[in-house]
């Protein structure tokens, strides 16, 4: 059996998988993303990841995908100045090239992703997919006419820096006011919920900040919203009309057949999910495509990454070498 290899470099997580190719995961293995360390840090730990897969499966590789958090600078295969890992900036393609001696490729992670779903997943016999993550930060990979979307330094498609509210005083971590990310993805989910209490708790502002601090972590508003908790209700009932806007957003630009949803705030949430997609039509020009969760889960960018090296789209050919 001919294998690749599908790496995801996440803000919290790394994992790397074996993937057959008709896109089957065969062994997966995953450790904590280093925060610390030199440019070569994380390329040092998936090395370590990769030797855990054992030796007569590290034979029958055929080639290398990384799929990662950006920004990113394709030609090299580089991250460059990410806000979401203190190293800041570290090579990924060079130094995992070079250990492994096998083709190599690095792009963005939902690049990864839609690559996968276009080939193996949601997408398959479609030319027109989006794959959109809602995760700790919230970023998408666009298939259009069967071709990948990748922009000139590979960071094409940052929609979740697509401007939700032009009067909102609320700053992304990007700098910009009022952005998707900055209402509703995992990190600052808590602005929406200091601007929501602040609007409708009239008690104290320490009970205020209390309620911030109770509501802000996701998965336990999640929680208190399934238990019919009122302001995890008002609270949640804004962030399905934001991320409905934003998914509308998405579709009036790529006009995609499918878009598939992973990263964990969907996967883990598909009532909530599910809900969100009922009144994405209330936005929208474009004809509705098909909505669904990612059917790869939290592997979607390991299965993306590897389809990469499985068949790299021409696009990025051009762009970087192997
Ligand atoms: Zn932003």
């Amino acid at each position: 059996m001919v294998l690749y290899l599908g790496i995801d470099v996440g803000a919290t997580n790394l994992r790397v998988g074996l993937v057959s190719e008709y896109g089957l995961v065969v062994k997966y293995v995953k450790s904590k993303t280093p925060h610390k360390g030199n440019k070569e840090t994380i390329a040092n730990e998936v090395i370590k990841l990769i030797n855990k897969l054992g030796r007569n499966m590290l034979s029958r590789i055929e080639g290398v995908g990384v799929g990662t958090i950006g920004p990113l600078n394709i030609r090299s295969g580089e991250v460059i100045n990410t806000p979401n890992n203190l190293i800041r900036d570290f090579a990924l393609l060079e130094p995992i090239r070079s250990k492994l001696k096998l083709p190599t490729y690095v792009v963005n992670d939902c690049v990864a992703a839609v690559w996968g779903e276009y080939l193996w997943g949601a997408g398959k016999g479609k030319e027109n997919i989006v794959y959109l993550t809602l995760s700790s930060g919230i970023g998408a990979g666009a298939v259009v006419d069967g071709h990948i979307l990748l922009g000139k330094d590979g960071n094409a498609h940052e929609v979740g820096h697509i401007v939700l509210n032009y009067s909102s005083s609320i700053k992304c971590g990007c700098g910009g006011l009022g952005h998707w990310e900055a209402f509703a993805s995992g990190k600052n989910i808590r602005n929406l919920v200091n601007e929501v209490i602040h609007k409708v708790a009239k008690v104290s502002n320490t009970e205020i900040r209390g309620l911030v601090r109770k509501y802000g972590d996701p998965e336990a508003l999640f929680t208190l919203w399934r238990g019919g908790d009122r302001y995890s209700s008002i609270i949640v009932e804004e962030l399905k009309k934001i991320n409905a806007a934003g998914i509308a957003s998405v579709i009036n630009v790529y006009d995609p057949e499918v878009l598939s949803v992973g990263g964990s705030i969907a996967i883990n949430n598909e009532d909530f999910m599910k809900e969100v997609f009922n009144i994405v039509k209330y936005y929208v020009t474009n004809s509705l495509p098909e909505l669904v969760i990612t059917p790869f889960r939290d592997l979607a960018v390991v299965i993306g990454a590897a389809a990469i090296a499985y068949q790299p789209p021409k696009e990025l050919l051009r762009k970087q070498s192997t």
